[in-house]
């Protein structure tokens, strides 16, 4: 143990009340992470939870030495990590050189002894909590209850943040869910109207998306699917949110942002799209393009009026050509504000 029973105990209570607060999963499992290696004297710790799909551990959260290098995920049943996702069951090991399950990964910090605990909720492991030291006496009995009395208490916090962000977000494109669209309009419209600020909304439409379906199948369009949106989210803004609206069709609401800005960002989507092609598995690249039509909030109209302009530049961006980016003009404006269609 690195602390005195009493500093353990007010690293505890301090955990348990953050974890009462409504915050987001990433803030709830870095609080479990720090507050790990503030009790144990670990190097590395990292939470791994379960993808919505149970096969892949993605990183949630680390702290300690390495906690900025690229994340490493790990698939069900592989290495420690996914041995004990895989048989529920906790591992405490001093040399993980001598240990057939553990495998090496590339990475910066050493790692001899590990302890890793499982989370659970409903009975079913959702995720891991594990540390690590270059040191094979590191961890010893009292380590290992702290890490499970850590993993247990954090655990329905850590659920409940977990089932809200997959109720969210599309588990397929990770992109804001359609029920969502409405509600977060009002929100950024709400906020612009107090700051007297801008927001824009873009309109994006796969181009001819039915033939990568009928071509190449329905799991290669999901591939193309999921690459558009991280596409899209490479080319904009944390701010900005990204909704599925329904099959091939996304919203990107961009607060603070004015028609010559969004118009910009438009194009990069565009561009980013069309350029470079899909790759849907490592043998199949496809082209595949977007029409996406821009509406700037005029300052008045309600959330589907706006969208009902962004829906009807995207459609005049189909009917001009396609992989084209339309402009809606402001209700109380005359005429376009951009010029002719972005190519
Ligand atoms: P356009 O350029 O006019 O937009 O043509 P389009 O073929 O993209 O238009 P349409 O709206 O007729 O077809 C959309 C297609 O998107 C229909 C369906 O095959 C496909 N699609 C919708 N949702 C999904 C999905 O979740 N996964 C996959 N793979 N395909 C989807
Ligand atoms: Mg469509
Ligand atoms: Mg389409």
């Amino acid at each position: 143990m690195r602390t005195d029973a009493r500093d353990a105990l007010l690293a505890l209570l301090e955990l348990t009340s953050q974890l009462t607060e409504d915050r987001p999963l990433e803030d709830f499992l870095r609080h479990v992470t720090d507050t790990a290696q503030k009790l144990i004297a670990a190097d590395h710790v990292s939470i791994r939870l379960l993808d919505a799909t149970k096969t892949s551990l993605l990183c949630g959260a680390r702290s300690g030495t390495g906690a900025g290098d690229r994340p490493m995920d790990f698939k069900r049943g592989e290495g420690v990590i996914g041995w004990v996702v895989d048989h529920a069951e906790a591992l405490r090991i001093d040399e993980v050189a001598k240990d057939p399950r553990y495998k090496a990964m590339p990475q910066t910090f050493a790692v001899t002894a590990m302890m890793a605990e499982p989370l659970w909720a409903a009975g079913e492991v959702i995720g891991v909590l594990s540390v690590t030291s270059p040191d094979a006496a590191a961890f010893g009995d009292e380590d290992q209850l702290l890490l499970r009395l850590l993993a247990s208490c954090s655990s329905p916090a850590i659920d409940r943040a977990r089932l809200k962000r997959l109720a969210t977000f599309d588990d397929l494109t990770m992109a804001m869910s359609q029920r969502y669209l409405y509600p977060k309009l009002v929100e950024e419209l709400e906020r612009a109207r107090r700051s007297h600020g801008e927001v824009s909304v873009l309109l994006m439409d796969l181009d001819h998306f039915k033939r990568v379906n009928d071509t190449h199948g329905h799991a290669a369009g999901d591939a193309a699917l999921r690459q558009f949106a991280d596409r899209v989210r490479a080319s904009v803004r944390r701010l900005d949110v990204l909704v599925r609206r329904g099959g091939e069709e996304f919203v990107l609401i961009m607060p603070q942002t004015g028609p010559t800005q969004a118009l910009a960002t438009a194009s990069r989507i565009r561009e980013a799209t069309a350029t470079q092609p899909f790759e849907l598995t490592p043998a199949l690249k496809i082209a595949q393009t977007v029409s996406i039509g821009v509406a700037t909030w005029d300052g008045a109209e309600s959330p589907g009026e706006l969208e009902t302009r962004a829906d009807a530049a995207m459609y005049e961006a189909k009917q001009s050509g396609r992989n084209r980016v339309v402009v809606s003009p402001r209700p109380s404006q005359s005429g376009p504000l951009s010029g002719p269609p972005d190519r």
